[in-house]
């Protein structure tokens, strides 16, 4: 069995509606969430938008690889009306799905980077990450949630929804 930590986010029309069918959608192919964070609101990160984020970490335990997770991600993403990316930045958009953890895997493949590349840079992770996973260790760095949100230089807002 694996166990996912999953981000769900977006800015984009009722992202809570949206991140809650996602669940649902994810629930269907990898059964019931193990346990999921309280929504946190963001301010854009890097990029003007009229619309906050908000995010949400989700865990899953499931016998699916972690492949087959990110195509699982990515259908979904498209159900939900996320457009294919126009450019290399951020972006508004109704639903991002991103994998942050997968056991204590190390993951670097083309399409696939697990633990996710930028977790430890930004708060509206680690802020919902520590509503459960705050002992959990990164397998790479070698801290846990709580001391990555301790010395991350991100300065972003990031509060309860
Ligand atoms: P971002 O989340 O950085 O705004 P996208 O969601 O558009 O960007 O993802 C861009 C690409 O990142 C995807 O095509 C996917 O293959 C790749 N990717 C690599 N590692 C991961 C991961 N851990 N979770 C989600 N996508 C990933
Ligand atoms: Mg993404």
């Amino acid at each position: 069995m694996n166990n996912f930590i999953l981000l769900l986010g977006g800015n984009q029309n009722d992202v809570i509606a949206t991140c809650k069918e996602a669940i649902k959608l994810l629930s269907h192919r990898l059964g019931q969430p193990v346990r999921s964070s309280a929504y946190y609101e963001s301010e854009p990160w890097g990029f003007e938008a009229s619309q906050n984020f908000i995010n949400q970490v989700v865990e899953f335990t499931s016998s699916c690889k972690p492949l087959e997770l990110l195509n699982i991600t990515q259908a979904i993403e498209k159900e939900l009306g996320r457009q294919t990316k126009t450019g290399t930045h951020y972006e508004s958009r109704p639903i991002d799905i991103d994998i942050l953890f997968i056991n204590d895997q190390i993951i670097d493949l083309p399409r696939l980077t697990v633990p996710h590349p930028k977790l430890h840079e930004r708060l509206f992770t680690l802020l919902p990450l520590l509503d459960h996973w705050g002992d959990l260790e990164h397998p790479l760095l070698k801290k846990t949630i709580k001391q990555l949100a301790l010395i991350c230089p991100d300065k972003g807002i990031v509060k309860p929804y």
